[in-house]
């Protein structure tokens, strides 16, 4: 069923009982071409590109529990492509065009919707990192515009400018970036996969690699061994746990991230904004919910919840910035388990197993780069190749010191 006006005036004329569900429930095949490990955004979009783009149908994406149980129903949906490092910036570019276009291309509406991005400035130091910032932006395509402190009290004046520890000198905006809506983007791709034949099997957890001299076979799962002549891992925050099933310890660490939601308020906040000083974000939902997160919690750990002291760190960041935060009711926070590699970038590569592939690292960055890493992954799983955009994404770049250190935090997960 495709998707569009004709067909919502057609439905409400007619009871809504056309609508079929989004997919199907497949029992799993004795085997595939290509398994996918994970039906988070990552894997739902790997699953999605290789079925649309390089034509490979006999495709199945195993995910332990449900669709949008992981982070990709868990993030706070800010999508952007303001990075500075020649490794990175290309390919969140790249991932922002698929943005541009993902509704078109998957028949569903994930609320993409680019009401930009302001990263505040606090000091003269900060200006001028922005401006470089900025200027690799320009050269990827991916536009952007130095704020004076007059500009953007026109646009955001409810912010704390004359904080006495962090004045707001000016802004780095992204008028391309925004948000989209996140659950919205894994339905989207799980839909459009399904209805070009890919299986989705829900509550099939992996639970081992069948490898024999050194090939990759098939996996063992909780609904039996299902063969692959290729498996693409992508499980985000239990990586470590994934790979080390096939003798692999990865430059990896999990981690919890939280994240908060207020009460509906009237429209205030036009698109997101980051704190420069502290580390507090926020945007405001279409439901008018305040959404902002921080730091993560900072220490190893698989729990999908957080603790008080960051609650408090974060709460008071969003005070620095904008105190009529403090009127607001807050209405939930949760966790999730995020894949901290050692540099604060991403992987997608081959692994030492004939057959098995990895894509992970994403840190609290990977919901704005669904669609590129799918389309990566896809690429490189159909052709063997990495794609243009993710040629320094490789495993080895620790041991060759080819490190890709957006933030300059050095080898310390809990940073980045
Ligand atoms: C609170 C929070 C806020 C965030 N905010 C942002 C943001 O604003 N912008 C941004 O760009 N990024 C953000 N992120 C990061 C982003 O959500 C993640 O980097 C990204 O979603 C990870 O990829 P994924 O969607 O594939 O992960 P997931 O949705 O976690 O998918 C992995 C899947 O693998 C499954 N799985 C695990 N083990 C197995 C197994 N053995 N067998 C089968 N399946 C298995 C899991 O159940 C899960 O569904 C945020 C994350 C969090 C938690």
């Amino acid at each position: 069923m495709r998707f569009s006006g004709f067909r919502v005036v057609k439905e409400a004329l007619t009871g809504h009982k056309g609508w079929t569900p989004l997919w199907r429930t497949p029992d799993p095949k004795p085997a595939y071409d290509i398994v996918i490990v994970g039906g988070g955004g990552h894997g739902l979009a790997t699953a999605f590109y290789l079925a649309k783009t390089f034509g490979r149908l006999n495709v199945a994406v195993l995910e332990k529990g449900w669709l949008g149980s992981g982070n990709i129903g868990r993030n706070t949906t800010i999508i952007r492509s303001n990075y500075l490092l020649p490794g990175n910036e290309p390919f969140y570019e790249f991932s922002m065009k698929l943005w541009e276009n993902l509704e078109q291309d998957t028949n569903f509406n994930s609320m993409v919707s680019q009401r930009g991005i302001i990263n505040l400035i606090h000091s003269d130091a900060q200006r001028d990192a922005y401006r470089r910032r900025g200027n690799a932006m320009h050269l990827a395509g991916a536009g952007g515009t130095l704020l004076s402190r007059d500009q953007l009290r026109d646009m955001v004046p409810f912010l704390n400018f004359d904080n006495a520890r962090f004045p707001i000198k000016g802004g780095l905006l992204q008028p391309r970036a925004g948000t989209a809506r996140h659950d919205g983007v894994a339905w989207g791709y799980a839909r459009g996969a399904d209805m070009r034949g890919v299986d989705i099997i829900q509550n099939c957890e992996v639970t081992g690699f069948r490898i024999e001299s050194g090939k990759l076979c098939g996996v063992e799962t909780s609904r039996g061994y299902i063969g692959a002549r290729k498996v693409g891992v992508a499980v985000a925050g239990s990586s470590g746990r994934v790979m080390a099933m096939a003798g692999m310890r990865l430059p990896i660490e999990s981690h919890v991230l939280q994240a908060f939601v207020s009460e509906g308020l009237k429209p205030t906040v036009p698109g997101v904004i980051t704190f420069g000083a502290g580390h507090f974000y926020v945007s405001q939902s279409d439901k008018g919910g305040l959404v902002f997160g921080g730091d993560i919690d900072g220490y190893n750990s698989y729990a999908q919840r957080g603790n008080l002291p960051v609650v408090e760190d974060v709460l008071e960041g969003g005070m620095a910035l904008m105190p009529m935060i403090g009127r607001a009711r807050l209405l939930r926070a949760w966790g999730g388990v995020m894949d901290m590699s050692m540099d604060g970038s991403p992987i997608i590569d081959k692994t030492h197993v004939d057959g098995l592939f990895f894509n992970g690292g994403w840190c609290y960055g990977g919901f704005k780069a669904t669609p590129a890493s799918g389309f990566a992954f896809a690429h490189l799983l159909a052709t063997g190749r990495p794609h243009e955009t993710a040629t320094a994404y490789r495993l080895d770049r620790f041991s060759r010191g080819h490190v890709i250190d957006e933030k300059g935090a050095g080898a310390q997960p809990n940073l980045h």
